[in-house]
């Protein structure tokens, strides 16, 4: 006689996501990750938030810091991209940063655009648009006339060389 099968059947192997022990494990890894990369923080090691690679602080040519850390490399896509989604005062405000560090850093340099002129970039790894810090933009000097820095367009390219 075999006694009747039904809803009593144990199932004694099934166990809890959390009590599984290689779960556990990753856990506990991605803990002390964490941990290590806070660690590496305090000692003066960043991570760029594009390509996960970590720079040394020390060199201050090496990363971009605004609302987010930008290693030289990236910087190019990373702005490309980010100027397109963000408002014109955003855009403003972090571009005037990045000119700033590009120029310091990375000897670029401030090139007035010609109407009708096309900028010669084959020395150029890349570059920017920026507004012009001499008229604030305006593209005309105190006096009213047109700013000769910018030829008077209140934008100016800021040209990275190669
Ligand atoms: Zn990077
Ligand atoms: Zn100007």
């Amino acid at each position: 006689m075999q006694p009747e099968t039904g809803n009593g059947v144990s199932r004694v192997g099934t166990h809890d996501r959390a009590e599984d022990p290689l779960f556990e494990t990753l856990a506990r890894v991605e803990r002390d990750l964490n941990d290590l990369i806070g660690g590496l923080a305090l000692l003066g090691v960043k991570r760029c938030s594009q390509c996960r690679r970590f720079f040394r602080c020390a060199d201050p040519g090496a990363l971009f810091e605004s609302d987010q850390i930008v290693c030289y490399d990236c910087v190019p896509d990373w702005w490309s991209s980010l100027s397109m989604r963000i408002g014109v005062d955003e855009r403003e405000r972090i571009e005037g940063k990045l000119a700033s560090w590009l120029r310091k850093y990375h000897r670029a340099e401030v090139v007035k655009v010609t109407p009708g002129n096309v900028p010669d970039t084959t020395n150029a790894k890349f570059q920017i648009a920026a507004k012009c810090l001499e008229c604030s933009g305006s593209g005309k000097l105190m006096e009213g006339e047109r700013c000769r820095f910018c030829n008077g367009l209140g934008t100016v390219r800021i040209v990275v060389p190669k």
